[in-house]
């Protein structure tokens, strides 16, 4: 049985990590939040005090600080940027709200799809995030574009924030969610759309259980069939 490739796609908050880590751990696969690659580069801007126009200065923190996973013995996700634990920090609103901005940028996106393809060269992965289906991985053999209503992402993400302990206030989370998802679905470059034969699943009123069920009875087709 050859190992797959599965692309998970999708606006913020519509679930894609939380189930991209369930189907990886199920199946034995790798999971590669991308997300949290584009949020790390945007916090080491951040910090530098650097701007839009500065790609050279930012494509060099990037070389100086690379940024690499890990997991806590409970499963938990770790993020680093060099030998620095910044998981909590890029979860952080000023790093939410500025992430588009520094995601449009070509030659980052460049610097980081090439990361990526290299992470998942030797396929048993499962890859999250705006562009996997359509960009990253166009050959992989599973694409899953996720699907929810603004309201329910945004109960979704404050949730989420009020657990990690983020104070939040929830109109102005709905309307920076709104306002990612324009930014993300109009950029010139890799915007958010679904891959021409992606799986598109709305996870409106949808347990969990109910998407992982759904993704991994397809990838588990598709890998007898391998
Ligand atoms: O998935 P998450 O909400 O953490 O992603 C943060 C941001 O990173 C997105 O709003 C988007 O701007 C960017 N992103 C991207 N391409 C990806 C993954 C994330 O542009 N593959």
């Amino acid at each position: 049985m050859k190992p797959i490739t599965i692309a998970i796609d999708g606006p913020a908050s519509s679930g894609k990590s939380t189930v991209a880590k369930i189907v990886a751990k199920n199946l034995g696969y790798t999971y590669l939040d991308t997300g949290a690659m584009y949020r790390s580069v945007t916090y080491l801007a951040l910090q530098h005090q650097l701007r839009e126009e500065q790609i050279p200065e930012i494509l060099g923190l990037i070389r100086t600080n690379p940024i690499s996973f890990s997991q806590t013995a409970d499963g938990q996700q770790i993020v680093f940027a060099g030998d620095q634990d910044i998981s909590s920090a890029i979860r952080q609103n000023a790093v939410t709200r500025n992430v588009s901005w520094l995601s449009a940028i070509p030659e980052i996106r460049e610097e980081l799809v090439a990361q990526q393809r290299r992470i998942a060269k030797d396929g048993a992965i499962v890859m999250d995030g705006r562009d996997i289906g359509t960009v990253v991985l166009p050959d992989a053999e599973l694409k899953i574009f996720l699907q929810a209503s603004v309201e329910e992402r945004a109960q979704r993400r404050f949730k989420e924030n009020q657990e990690k302990g983020i104070k939040t206030d929830f109109e102005r989370l709905k309307r920076d969610i709104e306002e990612r998802d324009y930014k993300d679905s109009h950029r010139a470059v890799s915007p958010l759309v679904p891959a021409a034969d992606a799986l598109i699943f709305d996870t409106t009123g949808v347990s969990i259980a109910e998407v992982v069920h759904f993704i991994q009875e397809k990838a588990e087709k598709i890998i007898d069939r391998n």
